[in-house]
């Protein structure tokens, strides 16, 4: 763990083993914190901040420009561990370090651009001036399946803004935690200003970050239930909390879209790090007009998906995170199937050439779900494209708001009309309109209903680690 500028054991001397999800294989040790640990690290975060957040946003700056340099030369090192600890083939885990280290580039400018206000007064003896000003120490957890990237969407903003900070992260990916934090010893942050907490239990952890008064804001990314617990922890202190939770995206393709354009962008987001993305599409509604096109591309992008290690060429599918996620996947798709859902590919575990060994599921379309089965409501995490087939254009609104959650929204039309309508009427925090990709540290990113409170990323995410401070001066 690192506290205080150190790299140490936990003061149990506990370890726990992180493994790699294609092989089954234990791949390295990190130390088992616990609460204790956790509040050594609060008080090194305590500590540091009267410093650091005293000094200019321009030297807040050059830590953060440090750091994002060290990531991009230790780029292919980070994106190694990802692989091997978290599944993902290399290439994505690239992408991913690359979109990691944006974070630490795009809060190293926008540190500089934290503005006051001056406020007319109705009084000609007074005058009002607003401060923005660093909330304080911050307690962040992060989950598995982006493992470097949630890590620097969530520091580099805190620390722009002034905020340290200690990082607990997912107890799946450890060393990849570790490596981040190596690239921030590296860039010479002051000691205290930036702590990492691994733990195999991460219950005590978030007990400190809740109980502690001196943690005032606590960012989660996670699952739904676990951000409500949280959330509901701090507020009996009233912490500033940030949430980036679960999602349950549709994907429409509407009758005048592309079916061969929009069966692409499917093939590629919904099967992006074999479906573990918040992000991902977990209900495809298809005009029955461009069905047969639609499942025709998607089908023969679907079965040219290789599944194996991420360091092997041409894998496009790596393996989920554990047995668990495995069981979970197969149970929703088992579900859909026996209430009628047709198997246009793939349903089921992969064990030959040697990947029993690991935690593989096919890249899996299923044709004719409908709302009784448990995948049209519960999030799938995992590889599997679930087709809804639709006649009436003016039902896909109230379809697709249909959820609890409101993270993630695609659509496929070439009607300018139709594209505003959706765009305005989805309640989502994000709509792709004819696009996949719709994320960038520059765009905030962030969800409305049960998938989280606030926005990561653009001017939005420096927001969330900022007080607002009102001066009334009588001159
Ligand atoms: P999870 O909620 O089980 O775990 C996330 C983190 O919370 C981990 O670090 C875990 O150790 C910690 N945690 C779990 N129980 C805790 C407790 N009692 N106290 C304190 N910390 C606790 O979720 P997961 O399975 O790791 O991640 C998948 C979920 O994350 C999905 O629902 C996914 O949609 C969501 N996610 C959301 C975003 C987003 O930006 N909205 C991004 C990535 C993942």
């Amino acid at each position: 763990m690192f506290i205080n500028g150190k790299w140490l054991e936990a003061q149990s001397g506990q370890n726990f083993k992180s493994y790699n999800p294609a092989s089954g294989e234990a791949i390295g040790q990190v130390p088992a914190g616990d609460g204790v640990d956790a509040i050594k690290a609060i008080d090194a975060a305590a500590s540091a901040f009267t410093t650091w957040s005293s000094l200019t946003a321009y030297q807040r700056a050059n830590f953060l420009y440090e750091a994002h340099a060290g990531m991009m030369k230790d780029l292919e090192r980070l994106a190694s561990i990802m692989t091997e600890e978290q599944g993902k083939p290399i290439k994505a885990a690239r992408n991913e370090v690359k979109y990691g280290a944006d974070f630490l580039l795009w809060y190293a400018e926008e540190a500089k651009r934290v503005y006051g206000q001056t406020i007319p007064s109705a009084r000609a003896d007074q005058r009002f001036f607003v401060l923005r000003q660093p909330v304080g120490v911050v307690g962040a957890i992060t989950p598995w399946n982006y493992p470097v990237s949630m890590i620097t969407r969530k520091i580099a903003p805190a620390l722009a803004a002034g905020c340290t900070i200690v990082l607990k992260p997912a107890e799946a990916t450890p060393l990849c935690a570790q490596a981040v934090f190596e690239v921030f010893e590296k860039a010479g942050f002051p000691a205290g200003v930036v702590n990492l907490v691994t733990a195999l239990d991460p219950e005590p952890i978030g007990d400190a970050f809740i109980n502690d008064h001196r943690v005032r804001k606590l960012t989660f990314t996670g699952s739904t239930q676990v951000g409500k617990m949280l959330a509901r922890g701090a507020a009996s202190q009233l912490k500033r909390v940030s949430l980036e939770l679960g999602g349950h995206a549709p994907f429409i393709v509407c009758r005048d879209a592309d079916p061969v354009h929009a069966a692409k962008g499917l093939a590629l987001v919904k099967f992006l790090n074999a479906g573990q993305a918040c992000i991902s599409p977990n209900r495809v509604f298809v005009h029955t007009d461009i069905m047969k096109p639609f499942l025709s591309e998607l089908s023969t992008r679907v079965s040219n998906l290789k599944a194996g290690s991420g360091f092997d060429a041409g894998i496009r599918i790596g393996p989920l995170i554990n047995d668990k996620a495995l069981e979970k996947v197969d149970h929703q798709v088992q579900d859909a199937l026996n209430k009628g859902a047709s198997l246009v590919a793939g349903g089921c575990r992969l064990v030959e050439g040697g990947l029993d060994k690991g935690f593989f599921y096919a890249p899996t379309i299923l044709g004719d779900v409908n709302s009784g089965m448990s995948i049209y409501r519960e999030e799938t995490f995992g590889p599997v494209a679930p087709v809804i087939p639709y006649d009436n254009e003016d039902d896909l609104l109230p379809m697709a708001n249909d959820t609890n959650y409101g993270l993630a929204s695609y659509v496929y039309t070439r009607d300018l009309k139709t594209a505003f309508k959706l765009f305005e009427g989805l309640d989502f925090g994000i709509v792709g309109i004819n696009d996949i990709n719709p994320t960038s540290a520059a765009a905030p990113f962030g969800g409305m209903k049960e998938s989280g409170l606030g926005r990561e990323g653009a001017s939005e995410g420096l927001n969330e680690y900022l007080e607002t401070k009102l001066g009334g001066f009588s001159i």
